[in-house]
């Protein structure tokens, strides 16, 4: 491991020791459902739909039979929510019809989930079955490149790639976490807390903004 990567690791935990999941969820299934809602709208958001949502339908059974329209209802204050209703329906009568009503861990069986990218399928694996995956979502993308550790044009493949190559395997999901907090309250899109920040030096949007 590098100086800089063992640096960046012994700050987080200095300040995010915690870090874990924001998505309220009691139920495997119920993850799977409030991360694919969560493609474009904050954690808390979901918690608020998803808490009314999986009330009404406290069962597999029950929201792969659920009505469309009730759905669209219940999520409507999310964005897409006429897609995301239906794959919230979808998603249950897949685990159900083609997994035995459990969850499957591999990728392959994630991503045939309807409605459930490379991303979903990674935040399912690091979040139920602990796999060493390293989801890469609008936080981490950006601190990635601040901190020079991917470069400005990498698309999310490559920074997830890159994030892999330069932590160590038994880091990367609490790093995911931390890394999705650090942005959230420090290293915000506009205007980040650089003042409050000890990474400076590894910075390039520190030496971009402040030493030039
Ligand atoms: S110095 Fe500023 S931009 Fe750089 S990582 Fe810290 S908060 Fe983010």
């Amino acid at each position: 491991m590098t100086d800089k990567a063992k640096y960046i690791i012994d700050y987080l935990d200095e300040i995010l020791k915690d870090a874990r999941c924001a998505l309220n969820y009691s139920k495997d299934y119920e993850l799977v459902i409030a991360v694919m809602l969560s493609a474009q709208v904050t954690d808390n958001a979901v918690n608020k739909v998803s808490d009314v949502l999986f009330k009404r339908y406290p069962t597999l059974e029950s929201l792969s039979q659920a009505s469309y329209d009730d759905v669209c209802s219940i999520i409507k204050s999310l964005g897409l929510y006429k897609n995301k209703a239906q794959n919230v329906i979808l998603i249950a009568q897949d685990i159900l019809n083609n997994f035995d009503g459990k969850v499957p861990s591999s990728k392959k069986d994630l991503m045939s989930l309807r409605g459930v990218g490379n991303k979903t399928a990674n935040v399912v694996r690091c979040e139920l079955f602990s796999l060493p995956e390293f989801p890469v979502d609008t936080h981490i993308n950006r601190i990635s490149k601040r901190l020079n550790i991917a470069k400005e044009n990498d698309d999310i493949n490559t920074v997830e790639a890159k994030l892999k190559k330069v932590f160590p395997r038994d880091h990367y999901i609490k790093l995911h976490h931390q890394l999705i907090h650090f942005g959230r309250t420090i290293c915000k899109s506009l205007s980040p807390k650089c003042n409050e920040c000890k990474l400076q030096k590894y910075c390039k949007y520190y030496k971009d903004n402040y030493l030039k």
